[in-house]
């Protein structure tokens, strides 16, 4: 009577090891995929840690004119209250750290003198002085318009060690920084569309 079981002879227990097997490896794939599909999320929380306290930035006119440097408290939200203000894909990359697809963004390919603010809060960010073409499917850039408006951060997501850039006020997440860039600075600022609106200068 046990003999005859499902499972109790050789072939089924080879098939049951089998589907076991790929279970298994099912279950990874998926853990795997949710983990690239918010890779960086506990980083993202980490780095809203002190929403209130003081923070300096500088200024910048739509023009690109650097006007002064302010201080104001780090911009802190709800989650409910980035949802509302950002469209889906932008909260997935600005809020949690998502990454667009290569190519996917509406700023990879923008050549227009502008400048380029936060998506979240308006700070200025990047000039398109310093952009260039990357070839990598995402907006670049050799350097940020103001070193006091960006945070770097070491991020170890996904078994590698980047370093994360965010904004200053808001603490959105705009890219990875790389030292693979262009002269004069020899880095590249790899950034999400997503995270930034692009202001055309008038002239
Ligand atoms: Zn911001």
């Amino acid at each position: 009577m046990f003999e005859s079981q499902p499972g109790n002879d050789p072939v089924s227990r080879r098939l049951t090891r089998r589907a076991f097997l790929f279970t298994s490896i099912a279950a990874a794939a998926g853990v795997g995929l949710l983990t690239i599909r918010r890779p960086h999320r506990a980083f993202a929380e980490d780095a809203t840690s002190h929403p209130g306290e003081p923070v300096v930035i500088v200024l910048f006119s739509d023009d690109g004119k650097r006007l002064r440097k302010i201080t104001m408290p780090k911009l802190a939200r709800s989650a409910d209250e980035w949802q509302k203000q950002l469209s889906p894909s932008a909260y997935n990359i600005a809020r949690l750290a998502d990454t667009e697809v290569a190519y996917s963004g509406s700023l990879w390919n923008q050549h227009k003198r502008g400048l380029y603010r936060c998506i979240c809060c308006d700070t200025a960010l990047f000039s398109s002085d310093t952009k260039f073409e990357s070839g990598t499917g995402w907006p670049s850039f050799w350097a940020p318009i103001a070193r006091e408006n960006v945070v770097e951060q070491r991020d170890t997501s996904l078994g590698m060690v980047r370093t994360a850039v965010s904004c200053k006020l808001c603490d959105a997440h705009l890219g990875h920084l790389f030292n693979d860039g262009p002269h004069p600075t020899g880095l590249r600022y790899c950034m999400n569309s997503a995270s930034l609106r692009f202001v055309p200068h008038s002239a």
